[in-house]
């Protein structure tokens, strides 16, 4: 199973000029401050489920950018009915990778009800054609390139470990620094 670092290099390296990140809260939100980001991020405290439709009011607002969302499992099953509305609105720029480990990680760990999700056919039964399930960070660096020239909306699927000893670092949440990384 792919650690979240791996992916999140992969993801970094693979943004261009005129990408949006947009991040949910927990491990994605605290790490992205520390990597190597040129892109304006977004990243929001305690708001579960909130990254994809805010980055969907984004990409409508701002179609000549692409904008990534980057959101939990526990998240999205919170309001999966975002991804009825994402279809609809059709965005070609709006890529969303939800980031699947079957726990609500940002609150301490705590499984998931015990029904696995098949968040790729759930993506697509709402309407959203371009889901797909990615296992490795070279597979994420793969897709986001692919998406860059398809111009549709898209959810990728990660499969990412849980690790209840990944070592974080430290955080800031103030509203003035996150506007600052917002602004680049
Ligand atoms: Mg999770």
């Amino acid at each position: 199973m792919t650690p979240r670092r791996a992916y999140l290099d992969a993801l970094v390296a693979h943004l261009g000029p005129g990408d949006v990140l947009v991040s949910g809260l927990g491990a994605n939100a605290r790490w992205l401050p520390h990597l190597p980001v040129r892109v304006p991020v977004f990243a929001l405290c305690d708001a579960m489920g909130a990254a994809i439709p805010l980055a969907l009011g984004v990409a409508l607002t701002r179609p000549g950018r692409r904008v990534v969302a980057l959101e939990g499992d526990g998240a999205l099953l919170m309001s999966p009915n975002v991804l009825a509305t994402v279809a609809a609105a059709r965005p070609a720029n709006l890529t969303c990778v939800l980031w699947a480990n079957g726990r609500y990680e940002s609150s301490g760990g705590q499984p998931l009800p015990d029904a696995p999700v098949d968040w790729v056919a759930l993506a697509r039964a709402a309407g959203i054609a371009h889901a797909e399930r990615i296992g490795d960070a070279p597979g994420l660096g793969a897709a986001l390139a692919r998406l860059r020239t398809v111009r549709t909306p898209a959810l990728l699927v990660l499969d990412v470990l849980f690790d209840p000893a990944e070592e974080i670092p430290p955080y800031s949440e103030r509203p003035e620094e996150i506007r600052a990384r917002f602004r680049l």
